[in-house]
This record gives C-alpha cells, sequence and structure tokens, in this order.
C-alpha cells in the first residue's frame, strides 16, 4: 500500500489529471504485452513535465517507494509490468514536440511522444525518425529509448540507439540529469549511450533529442512470394551473404498471411503462398536499380513464385500495414500473443526457423513466424489463452528453450524487446557471473537503492554470488 501521506503530496504535484487511483481506471496499466505477468498498480502517476516528474521521484525516494517508469504499454517482455507496493509513473501526458531543427537535422521531444508522430512532425522538412517498430503507431520515444526498440527499416538504418543525441533524465532521488547536448561525441562517459537499453531502471527519460534522417529520394518496395519457408530463408540468408543492402526484409509466413488477409489489414498476400518476402530498397535511383534487380536476381535463384511491386505509395502503404497489423490480426487466433525475440546467425535463418518452429509444435502450441529477417531477429508468436494455466507453462516453457536454442547456435538473447521479465533468468545463459556483476554495479551507480523499476532485466542468484554486499529481492517475490 502507497502512504497516504506519499499519496496526497503527490497529488499536490501532479492534481487530478496526474494521479489515477480509481480501481477500474488502474486495471488497464497491469501489464503490458507480456500478457501472462500481471499486477494493477497501488497508483498510476501521470505528471506533465520534467519539474513534476523530479518532484513525484523525490517524494517516492523520501518514502523507500519502487517506481516502475511505463510509456505506451506495447512492450513485449513485461519491463513496464507494475510492482507491488510500487507506483507506476506514466509519460502518457508528456507528448510534445519541443523543436525541430531541420537545418541540423535533429528534434527534441517529450518523452512519451509516439514515435510516428514525430515522422508526421518534420516529414514536410524532407526528414524522418528512422527507427520505426511495428508498433510505431502506439509505442512512445521514451520507451523506444529504454528498450533500444529496434524495427523493419533498422536493418538499414540501425537501432534507436543510433539516432539519440541527448536526453533529460530524472535520477531515481529527484535530481535532474541534463544531457540533452546534441554532441556528436561527448568528453567523458557515454551516459546517453548508458541509458539507452536501460530498461527503465537507471531513471526516467523526459526529454529526447533525436536526430532526424533525410527521406530517401527513391523507394522500392517488392513481395517475393514463395512456395516454401525454407525457401524464403535461403533467399535472405543469400542477399546478406551478396553483401546487398537493402532498408527492410521482412518474412510473413502463411499462418501469419492467414491471419492478417482475414484482418481489417488485409495487404494482398496471397493465401496459398507457404510464406512471403516483403523488400525495401532506398536511396538513389540509380543505387535502388542496381540493388533490387542484385535481389530479384537472388530470389529467383531460390525459387521465387511471382514478385510483386508496389507501383504507387497506396500499394506501398497497404503491403505495410499487413505487415505492422501482423500481431494486431493475431488476436483473431487467440486471446493472447507470446512474441518471442531471438537473434541467430543469418546463415543459419532456415535451421533455426524450423527448430523453434518445430519445438512449438511438439508443445502443442500455435505458432506463426514474422520476423526481421534481414537482421537475423527471429519472432516466433506464440497464440494462448492466459487463463489456461497448462497452455501458459508450455508457453513459457517453450520461450526459454527457444531462446536456449538461439544462444547456442551462435546467437543472442533479443534483438529489440530487451529482458524485462521474460527474459531475466536467461541472461545467465549469455552473460557470466563477471559480466552480470559489473552489469549490477552500473545500476547501482545510477540507482543505488535499487528501486527504479526492480525485479527487471538481471537476474538476482547470479549477481548475490558475485557481489559483496545483499541484493534486496525484487519487490514481487518479496510478496
Ligand atoms: C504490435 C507490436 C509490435 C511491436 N514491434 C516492435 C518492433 O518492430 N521493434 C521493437 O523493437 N519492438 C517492438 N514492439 C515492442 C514495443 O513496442 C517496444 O519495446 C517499444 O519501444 C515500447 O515502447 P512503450 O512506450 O510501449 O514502452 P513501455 O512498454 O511502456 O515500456 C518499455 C520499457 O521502457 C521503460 N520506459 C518507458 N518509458 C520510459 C521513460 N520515459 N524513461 C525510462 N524508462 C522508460 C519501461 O519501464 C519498460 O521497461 C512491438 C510491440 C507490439 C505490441
Amino acid at each position: 500500500m502507497i502512504p497516504h501521506e506519499l499519496l496526497e503530496a503527490l497529488h499536490a504535484v501532479v492534481g487530478d489529471a496526474g494521479l489515477v487511483r480509481d480501481a477500474s481506471r488502474r486495471t488497464p496499466y497491469e501489464c503490458d504485452g507480456l500478457a501472462y505477468e500481471r499486477c494493477v498498480p497501488d497508483v498510476v502517476l501521470l505528471p506533465a513535465s520534467t519539474e513534476e516528474v523530479s518532484r513525484c521521484l523525490a517524494l517516492c525516494h523520501a518514502h523507500g517507494v519502487p517506481v516502475v517508469p511505463r510509456g505506451a504499454g506495447t512492450g513485449l517482455t513485461g519491463g513496464a509490468t507494475p510492482v507491488p507496493g510500487g507506483v507506476l509513473l506514466g509519460t502518457g501526458r508528456m507528448r510534445r514536440v519541443l523543436e525541430v531543427n531541420a537545418a541540423d537535422r535533429f528534434a527534441r521531444v517529450q518523452a512519451g511522444l509516439v514515435n510516428v508522430d514525430l515522422t508526421r512532425a518534420c516529414a514536410h522538412e524532407g526528414l524522418f525518425y528512422a527507427p520505426d517498430p511495428s508498433s510505431q503507431a502506439a509505442c512512445s520515444l521514451g520507451g523506444n529509448v529504454a528498450n533500444n526498440s529496434g524495427g523493419p527499416h533498422c536493418f538499414k538504418y540501425g537501432n534507436t540507439t543510433r539516432h539519440i543525441l541527448g536526453l533529460v533524465v530524472v535520477l531515481p532521488d529527484g535530481e535532474v540529469l541534463d544531457l540533452s547536448g546534441p554532441e556528436v561525441d561527448p568528453e567523458g562517459y557515454d551516459l546517453v549511450g548508458l541509458f539507452t537499453g536501460s530498461e527503465g531502471m537507471f531513471g526516467v527519460a523526459t526529454e529526447i533529442t533525436v536526430a532526424l534522417t533525410p527521406s530517401p529520394e527513391v523507394t522500392e518496395t517488392l513481395l517475393g512470394i514463395f512456395p516454401s519457408l525454407d525457401a524464403t530463408c535461403d533467399a535472405v540468408s543469400a542477399i546478406i551473404a551478396a553483401g546487398l543492402e537493402p532498408s527492410a526484409l521482412e518474412i510473413l509466413d502463411k499462418l501469419t498471411i492467414a491471419a492478417v488477409e482475414a484482418s481489417v489489414f488485409a495487404a494482398g498476400y496471397p493465401a496459398d503462398a507457404e510464406a512471403v518476402l516483403l523488400i525495401e530498397v532506398e536511396g538513389a535511383p540509380v543505387e535502388c536499380r542496381e540493388t533490387s534487380d542484385a535481389i530479384l536476381a537472388i530470389l529467383e535463384r531460390n525459387g521465387v513464385r511471382e514478385v510483386r511491386r508496389a507501383t504507387d505509395e497506396l500499394q506501398r502503404k497497404k503491403l505495410w500495414a499487413g505487415r505492422k497489423g501482423a500481431y494486431g490480426a493475431m488476436g483473431r487466433v487467440a486471446p493472447d500473443l507470446y512474441v518471442s525475440d531471438v537473434v541467430v546467425p543469418r546463415t543459419k535463418l532456415r535451421e533455426l526457423v524450423r527448430a523453434t518452429t518445430d519445438l512449438c509444435v511438439a508443445k502443442g502450441l500455435r505458432i506463426c513466424n514474422v520476423f526481421h529477417a534481414g537482421d537475423g531477429n527471429l519472432h516466433p508468436n506464440i497464440s494462448y489463452d492466459r487463463r489456461d494455466a497448462d497452455e501458459v507453462r508450455r508457453v513459457i516453457e517453450a520461450g526459454d528453450e527457444m531462446a536456449a536454442l538461439c544462444v547456442a547456435a551462435g546467437g543472442t538473447l533479443s534483438g529489440e524487446h530487451g529482458i524485462g521479465i521474460e527474459k531475466r533468468a536467461q541472461m545467465e545463459l549469455y552473460f557470466s557471473p563477471v559480466d552480470l556483476a559489473l552489469m549490477h554495479a552500473v545500476r547501482d551507480a545510477w540507482d543505488p537503492a535499487e528501486r527504479m523499476n526492480p525485479g527487471k532485466l538481471l537476474p538476482i542468484r547470479a549477481c548475490m554470488e558475485t557481489r559483496t554486499r545483499p541484493v534486496p529481492a525484487p519487490a514481487e517475490e518479496r510478496a
């Protein structure tokens, strides 16, 4: 329970609009996209400025109350899942674009701004914000920073960290740290780089300075239609091996196509295809033509059945709407969706897509694949019903086993979704006790009391073994 005195003090900072106490209005905050982990927060705070965030964090710090930052709650690993006895602090009222500087190609925004709204705000200057998570119509830039998010076009442009120039961060005790540059190569340690990907455990980002990218001269969008998922994977491996650089290479398998085509996101993907490969090539006209020709030759060599080309912006948008709406479309299959996120060597795409799929099928789970193939970033998606305890147990087991399989094959635990609660225990598969102890030491430097988003990302046991002082258990395990 949050002490009454603290609630009153928080209310004095954020007012009625920024304090959610009513149970029915708190329930929507009980989880993020990892639906089997839930905890209704005792209170939700929605401050409207850096100053309000600072005063709220100082008050929570003084009362020893944990704080979980939250953007739009689209995370898929439980990163924004509330903790018992803690406060959930959302950035939903901090959505302003503060500055667009077209000449120097950067923008300053509040952390709650929705990703796609930034591109909308600078498109008239011939600029865009490159990282484009498929959730970009909903997710916040603060969440993108905390998770170092990727997206289909990050194959060419790189994940969020490549685009963040500066931050204003409120530290867990309420102190404001202004790292808002923008400096390309700052003196001293790269604190902005360190904060990016810290999953809400170092403080709350309230303002973000991002690099803007010039819109490409030409964009060519192709859809390769394949008779098998194996052949689609092989085509991607061959494109990578040939050193070609399209901006996006996305695979959707047969079950995903069926779900998309039955939904409002229907994109005209052929129902009888075993898989489709959505390809985008961007750049100067000559560069685009040469890259697309080379890709087309590779598709042919790998048995593509047909290649379609978007001839106008409407067709292009439709093809992408199918890809970006794929998770939403899966809502037709079952009430809940577990989206795994693992990375594999791109020479082993066929083998590991098959192995992860077989593993889920053997557990009687409904799996489909839609993923950033160019980055070797698999998303085996399992449709399930969280009310079925046995099915949830099998989903969790499958997630753990898929991660272990991909790490053993030379891959990594996450390409973009982060670790959160979902993969916390598996950090030990990839990192040594020394690595983990160092990460804990870094976390301690930002948050010595360990009350920012406790119980996320870092496995508890490995750190306790290598640390010299006891680590408090995360709130959910104490409860
Ligand atoms: C349909 C769908 C498609 C998706 N596609 C992609 C994709 O293509 N690529 C990708 O990378 N991800 C994808 N995701 C995952 C998710 O959208 C991203 O991780 C996104 O960055 C989360 O943003 P959010 O605002 O929803 O953050 P939340 O889910 O609210 O929070 C995520 C994490 O960030 C922390 N946090 C949030 N705001 C702040 C802040 N201001 N300061 C400090 N910490 C903060 C939270 O504590 C939490 O740990 C997808 C999710 C969905 C539902």
